[in-house]
């Protein structure tokens, strides 16, 4: 289990507190009765954006969080996805989407090490899903992260071309904080997008036959 950093953060910091941790619970239950892998992750989605839409809804928030389309920052970043997020993710390629796979399997080489995927160059870190006008092409389907994580003040403090990072100052998401450790938790597995996404394409890859194009057949190959 591969929780990420800032929701676990919340999670100790909270989970003695009976409100935050009854949403917890409450999320943990309804998710235990969802047994389609993609529904689950689509219930998170909308529960994680209910919670995040109390938060930024705030007019002071607005004016505060410099987070806007085209910033493409923290897509450039080690991205965490439960692998029913990651399967959603899988079926924009599986129905034609095409993204780098060199560069993909490159990000998914370095594991959970984040100190080793920010020695990769800016080029290489930035998410297979980003599009070259800085928009993400699966958003209706990004992870429950890139809907939580924004900062507040200068969106430089994000910029990680030079350096890993600085000491982002984050806007407090508690409520889908909690609902992501449940998330992660109630997962059958994690991890970084770039690894859950390579190991659900491989793993289509040795349960299908070889049909006549997909690109993906060649570079799975070589990596076995
Ligand atoms: S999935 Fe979308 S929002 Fe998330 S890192 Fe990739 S491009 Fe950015």
């Amino acid at each position: 289990m591969n929780v990420p950093a800032i929701a676990k953060q919340t999670f100790e910091r909270l989970k003695s507190n009976p409100f935050y941790l009854a949403i917890s619970q409450s999320i943990l239950s309804h998710i235990e009765k969802i047994h389609n892998s993609r529904e689950k992750a689509r219930f998170l989605h909308n529960a994680v954006d209910e919670y995040n839409q109390e938060v930024f809804s705030h007019p002071l928030l607005k004016a505060l969080v410099p987070c806007r389309a085209g910033c493409t920052a923290c897509c450039h970043t080690q991205v965490s996805t439960t692998y029913e997020e990651a399967l959603l993710l899988s079926d924009y390629i599986n129905e034609g989407m095409e993204i780098d796979l060199n560069r993909l399997k490159l990000q998914s080489d370095q594991g959970q090490d984040a100190d080793s995927y920010f020695k990769l160059s800016f080029q290489d870190r930035k998410c297979v899903f980003l599009s070259e006008e800085g928009s993400c092409r699966v958003y209706h389907d990004r992870p429950m992260v890139c809907r939580t994580n924004a900062v507040v003040g200068d969106s430089k403090q994000c910029d990680t071309r030079f350096n890993e990072s600085s000491q982002l100052r984050l806007v407090k998401t508690e409520k889908a904080d909690m609902a992501i450790v449940s998330a992660y938790l109630a997962s059958q597995e994690s991890g970084t997008l770039p690894s859950m996404l390579f190991k659900i394409l491989k793993e289509k890859h040795h349960r299908e036959k070889p049909t006549k194009k997909f690109s993906l057949r060649n570079l799975i190959s070589k990596s076995l």
